[in-house]
């Protein structure tokens, strides 16, 4: 029952009020125990035993306030520091920075105070917790927003996957052309198998986690991992109910489920990511090449010419330019129509590819006109390139039903540093200049 706003007053109310009452039936007691009545029924008696019935509850409320007082006092005091932080920290980058040090209240007997500062603790932790969540959460999705390359996005995503989840190993697989491709790995070998491991396959097929312990004493032939795994993780990243790719965790301890459930809501966030990434790959790919013979186009090979002519002087490298041009090749659109000369300049296309090595650009300018740009290449080399690309393409039949067409084509070209050049279409005007030279003399011929 509450009688005044303050537990202690009520508690001062009631112990001295039943002080009283004590002191008022102690001498019917004494009495009863045999007293003399005069004595016990005396005025001086009464007041006496009041007065003791009074002293015992002011002692009682004293020692209240010191023991029960003082325990809630540490309380609320630790419950005001906690509010004070969180206040400071509100709206900033910080977290609540708790250990059992600096923000819990020692538990130190089992009554109700004991429980409740168990369940404060209990509370700070969580928060704590949260609040270290969602930090990372904050800087993992920044992080995120922060890429746009696929490549780049995985390799990011999973250092700090598995910084965040103290995980040894893992590596994060992308789907493109129809099959999964290892975009980034950490920790793990024979990464370009990864991508043909059955488990792998099911979950990108279920959409579901699966989760295998790994016991220790279970014998590991050819270990994939260059630690002893205890458990593997494969956590599809789904978008919109379509597999993007996978997760795949190695640990060197089995986790909790908890942490698993955190690893899917990164993993959604993920796939947002990696969702527009594709996109965006796809986007640059396609402003980037040439539908005709998937070579890159005009557009994209100046902006590779300029890189790679920069780079040259930087690095005081070499670099050789070759201008292409199909002879005559009006008379075979003319002669075999527009879709029989759409399959000559494929043919061309694939021909010279062949003759490049892997790092050379194959552009197609525009019409029959073709440039290279070879990587690293001397004058000799550029000359050699140029008449290997040549013959190859002078010895190449297109059948156009029984009939076999063949065409030719005049290449110019120039290497870097032999030819003196300060910009990169100085390098396009020689090569120019030499392929022009070709055509005047006769066409089907290579020179620098
Ligand atoms: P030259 O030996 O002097 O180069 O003679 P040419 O007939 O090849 O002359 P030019 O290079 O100027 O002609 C290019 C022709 O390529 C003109 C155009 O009809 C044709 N052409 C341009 N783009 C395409 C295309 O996408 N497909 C087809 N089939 N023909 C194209
Ligand atoms: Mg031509």
């Amino acid at each position: 029952m509450r009688l005044t706003k303050k537990v202690f007053n009520d508690l001062a109310i009631w112990m001295m009020g039943f002080g009283m009452v004590v002191g008022l039936i102690f001498p019917f007691f004494m009495v009863l125990l045999g007293m003399d009545r005069t004595i016990a029924f005396s005025w001086w008696f009464f007041l006496v035993c009041i007065a003791a019935g009074l002293c015992v509850g002011a002692v009682n409320i004293f020692l209240a306030q010191s023991i029960v007082g003082k325990r809630l006092m540490t309380l609320s005091e630790h419950m005001q520091q906690i509010e004070t932080h969180l206040k400071g920290i509100s709206g900033r980058e910080d977290i609540l920075d708790c250990t059992p040090e600096n923000c819990h209240i020692p538990v130190d007997s089992e009554d109700a105070i004991g429980t409740s500062s168990r369940s404060f603790n209990n509370l700070v932790d969580t928060l704590s917790a949260s609040m270290r969540l969602e930090k990372e959460i904050r800087s993992y999705t920044s992080m995120l927003t922060s890429h746009l390359e696929t490549d780049q996005l995985c390799k990011s995503a999973l250092s700090k996957l598995l910084e965040m989840f103290s995980i040894p190993g893992g590596a994060i697989l992308v789907e493109t052309s129809g099959r999964l491709e290892t975009f980034s790995s950490i920790g793990l070998k024979q990464n370009d198998q990864l991508g043909e491991n059955q488990m792998i396959l099911s979950c990108m097929q279920s959409l579901q986690r699966a989760v295998v312990d790994i016991p220790e004493e279970v014998q590991l032939d050819g270990v994939c991992t260059t630690f002893r795994p205890m458990q593997v993780i494969v956590q599809p990243v789904v978008y919109k109910q379509v597999p993007l790719g996978v997760l795949v965790f190695a640990l060197a301890q089995p986790i909790a489920k908890e942490t698993a459930d955190t690893i899917e809501l990164f993993s959604s966030s993920l796939a947002l990511a990696l969702h527009n990434a594709l996109t965006h790959d796809q986007v640059q790919k396609l402003a980037a090449v040439d539908p005709l013979t998937g070579l890159y186009n005009r557009r994209f090979g100046m902006t590779r010419l300029h890189e790679e002519f920069v780079r040259s002087i930087k690095q005081d490298g070499s670099l050789g330019l070759l201008m292409l041009d199909v002879d005559k090749f009006k008379q075979v659109n003319d002669t075999y129509g527009h879709t029989v000369g759409d399959r000559i300049l494929r043919s061309v296309s694939t021909t010279a590819r062949s003759q490049l090595r892997e790092g050379d650009i194959l552009v197609r300018l525009g019409g029959d006109e073709f440039m290279v740009i070879l990587l690293g290449a001397n004058r000799e080399d550029t000359l050699d390139v140029a008449e290997s690309i040549r013959r190859k393409i002078e010895e190449k039949r297109v059948m156009y039903g029984d009939q076999e067409i063949h065409v030719t084509v005049s290449i110019g070209g120039v290497s870097f540093p032999e030819c003196d050049a300060n910009e990169e279409h100085e390098l396009i005007e020689a090569a120019d200049r030499a392929l022009y030279l070709v055509k005047e003399s006769g066409r089907n011929r290579a020179t620098l």
